[in-house]
């Protein structure tokens, strides 16, 4: 038997309900009616006088009880979306990130840390960001793509008679798709947000678009090239369709 709660006093409670567990902090208060609330974070603040039954709180709970849920999922979407906002992606990882201003006469960074990544922006602007953060994945990870790229390219040539090794390079943010291959001018293009991605999304792209040299449709004959040069191609491609391209 639960001991009864004293004015002020707040507990933990849970509840079910046709909308699933609600989880909720219950506060005695001096007052006659019943308050409910869903704070910014989440969290769901329920008070209510000391003549009102928890029966009645249950209820009421019951009766608001989609309303209520769908609240909840509103602000904890809304707090994980500022959450995302200040972090760094490289190869999958989300790396913390803090941003500070500095003086104009400073350079603008980004840099890792010990205990993430720290921008320093003359003005914190969506745009001065984004400069940072490709600026970043280029340097970072430009090496990495070349190698994987020149990896690949041996493997093509050596296999397939196609001269891959002669198809250039081209890394940069691209905003519609991973990578391209033209015939053309003998270049792959490979988008610079594919460092934000897992690994297997770059080597997806980069055996996906050599294969364009022996194919330049996305047949059933082209995809089974793809999977017999990376096994497991097919569900690397699935996971790739739920990521935004940028
Ligand atoms: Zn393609």
């Amino acid at each position: 038997m639960a001991s009864r709660q004293k004015i002020g006093e707040t507990t933990l409670r849970q509840l079910n309900t046709p909308h699933g567990v609600l989880t909720y902090q219950f506060t005695l208060k001096r007052v006659k009616n019943m308050n409910l609330r869903v704070l910014p974070d989440g969290t769901l603040r329920v008070s209510a006088g000391p003549r009102v039954p928890i029966r009645e709180v249950e209820r009421f709970l019951t009766s608001r009880s989609q309303w209520i849920t769908e609240a909840v999922e509103r602000a904890e979407s809304r707090k994980r979306q500022a959450a995302a906002k200040d972090c760094l992606r490289l190869w999958g990882r989300e790396i913390p990130l803090s941003v500070g201003i500095v003086d104009r006469d400073l350079p603008e960074t980004l840099i890792l840390t010990e205990e993430g990544a720290e921008m320093a922006l003359w003005e914190d602007t969506p745009l001065r960001r984004q400069t940072q953060v490709l600026a970043f994945w280029k340097r970072e990870t430009g090496d990495l793509f070349a190698a994987r790229f020149r990896f690949w390219a041996g493997h093509f040539q050596e296999k397939y008679p196609v001269e891959a090794k002669k198809v250039g390079l081209a890394v940069k943010p691209m905003t519609s798709r991973w990578g391209s291959y033209s015939k053309r001018t003998g270049t792959i293009a490979l988008s610079l947000y594919l460092a934000s991605r897992p690994p297997e999304f770059l080597e997806y792209t980069i055996v996906h678009e050599f294969c364009h040299m022996l194919y330049l449709d996305h047949s059933p004959l082209f995809h089974a090239l793809v999977e017999e040069n990376l096994p497991g191609a097919g569900v690397i491609r699935e996971k790739m369709k739920r990521f935004p391209i940028r």
